[in-house]
C-alpha cells in the first residue's frame, strides 16, 4: 500500500475541510457532512466517526445517495467486499 502524502487524515489540516467522495452521488463533500462507514482492522463493519480506526467509506446524509449506493454497490466496491445488510439498515434508520 502506498501512502499519499497530499491527502492525510480527515481534519488534519486546520481550516481546510477534508473532502471525501460520497459512494452514492460520487461527489466530493466535506467529510463533516457525510456519514462514515468503517471496516475495523478486525473486519467488522460499523457506522463510525472520522476518528474510528480502519478503512472508511463515506455517504451523504441523504436517502437518495443511500439508494444509489445500494444500487451501484458503491460500498462493496469501496471495501472490495460485500457490506452486510445491517449497515444499509442502520443507514436507513439514520436517514429517516
Ligand atoms: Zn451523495
Amino acid at each position: 500500500m502506498t501512502i499519499n502524502k497530499t491527502k492525510g487524515v480527515a481534519g488534519s489540516r486546520k481550516g481546510q475541510p477534508a473532502l471525501r467522495r460520497c459512494v452514492g452521488c460520487r461527489e466530493m463533500i466535506n467529510a463533516m457532512d457525510l456519514i462514515r462507514v468503517v471496516k475495523s482492522p478486525d473486519g467488522i463493519f460499523a457506522l463510525g466517526t472520522p476518528k474510528s480506526p480502519g478503512r472508511g467509506a463515506y455517504i451523504c446524509k441523504d436517502a437518495n445517495c443511500l439508494a444509489k449506493a445500494a444500487k451501484s454497490k458503491g460500498f462493496d466496491r469501496s471495501f472490495k467486499q460485500k457490506v452486510p445488510q445491517e449497515i444499509y439498515h442502520s443507514l436507513e434508520d439514520m436517514l429517516k
